[in-house]
């Protein structure tokens, strides 16, 4: 694959200030998602190279955090700057390993450096607190201090605001940080490394092991020098992790699978609903935690709506993404457009209806023909389940309080999104909703300011936003008698 800064595919992984292979020489091969060519290849790491880069950590960590808040925003200001400079490299990386759009991945740069910019910033606002003593010759301190080494596990969908949002609130608050990203994207994450080390972080503080998730993922789990671990992914490996990090009783950040609801009453405005269905639904050709999952339609919109919406999908266009009018990628592996086939076969079978597309893409490889189905309801595993691809299932409905047990029905609370002109629905269904993030009269809802995260099964903690830089700090209380 050709890039403009050779420099940002180094097959090789940063470790303790060197970039290395395997100890083994074993290499991981990277496929283009819309080829399935190779594209590149990183070292196969285990649990030795993990056990290294944990020391490396510790040491690094404890230089790292001395360094005054304003050092350390300097040198994340610097990585962003590199960011930018390579936007259209990281680009294209991200499209190549993981099939999204240019244009999304373009975006994503973009949004990947906004954790950067941000956290720099929040480094300079870690305040402590000094309290009313309960005794006159006494006096309390409170202060905040890092967690220490953390490690990130990270997906394949966004393959560098996924590492960002976790990596620069951790360096930040003066952490170092291991992150094993997903086998099917890990050479963003060592660009990302690479611009890292060139803006002046230093060895050992952001650390990339690619290769075996079980080796790398169990030694982060359980060595008791990771005090923190942050995860993104499906909710079975985060219960996994969970297990795992429980004898060392590790802090944990997961942000996990969603079930996203998205409700359109009567009252809405059509366009306005048609658009953030879209931008919801069809982003990343479906595959963003966030993604609507389930729309439910209320009986007097619905003829309306669903034509609309089947308009504008088969306006969709669907190629590789390094294509510049392509809107639509291929799914990340067979796996993907198989669940998709499974859930739309379940959903027919118990007598929905399909409006568009609902099959493979002409394609062939992991592309999908983005589609509609109408007629589904609370039995269909649409309603259950994460679909994580291009099908935007529509379910009618009569009253409010129905739409709010449907939506409420899941383990999951990650999004939801309402579309209503209705002022006292734009508070009250929200309220309503047990959900960490609702979307009103729009379908994307995050970026660097708002705190991203879900409640019930769909996770612990929040990401961005002036509280995500507490899950990298721990309160220390100094009680001093005079
Ligand atoms: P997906 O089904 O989308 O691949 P996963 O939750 O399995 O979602 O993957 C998210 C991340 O978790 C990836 O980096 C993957 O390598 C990692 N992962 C999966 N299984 C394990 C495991 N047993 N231990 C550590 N990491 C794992």
């Amino acid at each position: 694959m050709k890039l403009n800064n050779a420099d940002l595919l180094p097959e090789k992984n940063p470790i303790d200030g060197a970039w290395v292979v395997a100890d083994s020489g074993q290499r991981l091969t990277v496929k283009n998602a819309a080829t399935g060519a190779a594209i590149a290849g990183v070292p196969l790491l285990g649990q030795a190279e993990t056990q290294r880069a944990i020391a490396a950590a510790e040491v690094a960590q404890r230089a790292w955090k001395r360094r005054s808040a304003a050092e350390r925003a300097q040198v994340l200001h610097r990585w962003v700057r590199l960011i930018e400079e390579n936007r259209e490299d990281l680009a294209s990386l991200m499209t190549a390993e993981g099939g999204k759009p240019l244009a999304e991945a373009r975006g994503e740069v973009g949004y990947a450096a906004s954790f950067i910019t941000w956290f720099a910033e929040e480094a300079k606002r870690i305040d402590g607190a000094l309290l009313q003593p309960v005794n006159p010759t006494q006096r309390y301190i409170v202060s905040k201090q890092p967690v220490g080494v953390c490690a990130a596990i990270t997906p394949w969908n966004f393959p560098a605001a996924m590492i960002t949002r976790k990596a620069a609130p951790a360096l930040a608050a003066g952490c170092a940080i291991i992150v094993k990203p997903a086998e099917q994207t890990p050479l963003t994450a060592l660009a990302l490394a690479k611009l890292g080390e060139e803006a002046g972080l230093p060895p050992g503080v952001l650390q990339v092991l690619t290769g075996d998730a079980q080796a790398i993922g169990g030694e982060l789990c359980r060595n008791p020098t990771v005090r923190k671990l942050s995860f993104t992914g499906s909710t079975e490996t985060g219960r996994l992790l969970m297990a795992q990090c429980a004898p060392t009783i590790k802090k944990l950040s997961l942000e996990l699978g969603g079930n996203a609801p998205v409700i359109v009453f009567d009252d809405a405005d059509l366009q306005l609903a048609v658009s953030g269905i879209m931008a919801s639904k069809f982003r990343n050709s479906g595959q963003t935690c966030v993604c609507a999952n389930r729309i439910y339609v209320q009986r007097g919109i619905y003829p309306a709506l669903a034509d609309a919406l089947v308009n504008a999908v088969q306006a969709l266009k669907v190629g590789n993404g390094m294509e510049e009018k392509v809107t639509q990628g291929p799914l990340i592996d067979q796996r993907a457009v198989e669940k998709v086939e499974q859930h739309i076969r379940d959903a027919l079978e118990k007598g929905a209806t399909l409006l568009t597309g609902g099959q493979r893409h002409p394609l062939g490889g992991n592309f999908f023909t983005p589609t509609v189905i109408g007629n589904v309801n609370q039995a269909m595993r649409f309603a259950r389940e994460e679909t994580f691809g291009p099908v935007a299932p529509l379910i009618p409905f009569d009253t409010d309080e129905e739409v709010v047990g449907y939506a409420n029905d899941t383990e999951f609370g990650l999004a939801a999104y309402l579309f209503t002109r209705d002022a006292r629905r734009q508070w009250l269904i929200p309220e309503a909703l047990e959900y960490g993030m609702v979307g009103v009269n729009t379908g994307l809802i995050s970026n660097e300011v708002a705190p991203f995260g879900g409640i019930k099964q769909s996770g612990l903690g929040r990401e961005g936003s002036r509280f995500g830089i507490d899950d990298y700090l721990e309160l220390k209380y100094i009680c001093i008698a005079l």
